[in-house]
């Protein structure tokens, strides 16, 4: 198992490598997870998503002969625009500013927290939306977005896109605080901005597997995101928890439970819409009752530390066998409640879910700067870890 598990990540990270939604590179990856889980014997379902692609050839910003690092946001549109610059750090700065064709710095306040994508259905705050609308209406040229280190909304990403939003249509770029400083005594001139950016239209696949049928039956779902953040081979986030479901493809294979099994390989979870998370929901539209139990694997596999399982709303009969799984497996401890994978998705559909990662990354969520960078790749998994974390989910089911 521990050779497999070596081998699947071998294919998905450096073979493949980054797997960004829309990306030839995605799609192997979902071929990929299909014909090992055809070769096993489940029966599976591919559903085709309309994404986009992205990609830059890198951005520019000059005023006065003076250059400034700056990158393209990802999934903006590109521009080549000229107009005053307007330094805005607070939304009641923004709510008096007149900003029609202007470019736009937000620094400070206003720039200290990814905002949620516009139609990004799971967690979308009014203050987002409303400072989307304030931006919209004022009808800029372009944004640059001076951002600081927050790796609790935006993983270990320095400076990060303020902006990740393929349906907000003003051109941005971002830079880093410190040099967003240095633009500030810029304001009021005419700056220069190209982002070499463009949105592709493309497709990417979920992947299903099932064993048993499912009329009449309470279903376990076990899930993990195959997708990856532009600009890492996704390793812990996630090619681990990918990994995890093809060894469960194995292992669960002749399992001896009551329940019906689908392994849900999700695409969509590192960007700006969900797609393959709306499309599941509305796949099993009238039937998310039938699910028992979500499982959802996402950051396992670290070398520092143990794997975690954090229960959420779960029946107490099945919280007792999850402790008595967790006791006898001694690289397994309970973890703590987190919030950001696609557990929250069957969690608010009222489902009870646990979640599978490792307790370092839980633990130092607010603080580590590995998650969505080039530092996520094989060097920091454990093989041993993520086969644990398979056969804690098996030992699991055969006792529920
Ligand atoms: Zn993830």
């Amino acid at each position: 198992m521990v050779e497999k598990a070596e081998l699947h990540l071998h294919v998905l990270c450096s073979e493949i490598g980054e797997r960004r939604v829309g990306s030839e590179a995605n799609r192997k990856s979902t071929f990929y997870v299909e014909s090992i889980l055809k070769e096993v014997g489940w029966m599976t379902e591919v559903t085709q998503l309309s994404v986009i692609d992205w990609l830059s050839d890198g951005a520019m910003l000059k005023c006065d002969g003076r250059h400034f690092e700056v990158y393209s946001s990802h999934y903006s549109l590109g521009c080549a625009v000229a107009g005053e610059l307007v330094a805005i750090d607070t939304v009641a700065r923004l709510e008096r500013e007149a900003i029609e064709d202007k470019i736009v710095l937000l620094h400070g306040e206003i720039a200290s927290q990814q905002i949620a994508p516009k139609n990004f259905p799971f967690w979308n705050p009014d203050e987002h939306q409303y400072l989307i609308s304030l931006l919209e209406k004022g009808n800029p040229r372009a944004l640059v977005c001076a951002t600081e280190r927050n790796s609790a909304v935006a993983g270990g990403v320095y400076p990060f896109p303020l902006f990740e939003d393929g349906d907000f249509n003003i051109p941005s770029v971002y830079m880093k605080d410190t040099e967003g400083v240095n633009l500030l005594s810029y304001t009021g001139k005419t700056v220069e901005l190209i982002s070499k950016a463009k949105r592709i239209p493309e497709t990417a696949f979920n992947v299903l597997a099932r064993r048993g049928k499912l009329q009449g039956k309470k279903r376990i779902v076990i899930t993990a995101h195959i997708d990856s953040k532009i600009g890492t081979p996704g390793a812990i986030d996630n090619a681990t928890g990918v990994t995890v479901l093809l060894l469960l493809a194995e292992l669960l294979k002749e399992c001896n439970t009551d329940y019906s099994l689908e392994l849900v390989f999700f695409n969509g979870e590192d960007y700006y819409g969900a797609p393959g998370q709306i499309t599941y929901l509305k796949q099993n539209e009238g039937k998310m009752e039938e699910i028992a139990l979500n499982i959802n694997i996402d950051g396992a596999g670290y070398l520092e530390g143990k794997s975690c399982f954090s229960p959420f709303n779960l029946p107490e009969d099945m919280l007792d066998i999850l402790h008595e799984v967790l006791w006898e497996a001694s690289n397994l401890v309970e973890g703590k409640p987190w919030y950001q994978g696609d557990h929250s998705v069957f969690l608010q559909q009222g489902c009870p879910a646990i979640a599978v990662s490792s307790s370092w990354f839980i633990d130092n969520m607010d603080n580590q700067d590995i998650t969505h960078t080039s530092k996520d790749n094989l060097s920091i998994v454990n093989y041993e870890r993520v086969v644990e974390c398979a056969q804690g989910i098996v030992a699991l089911i055969e006792k529920l």
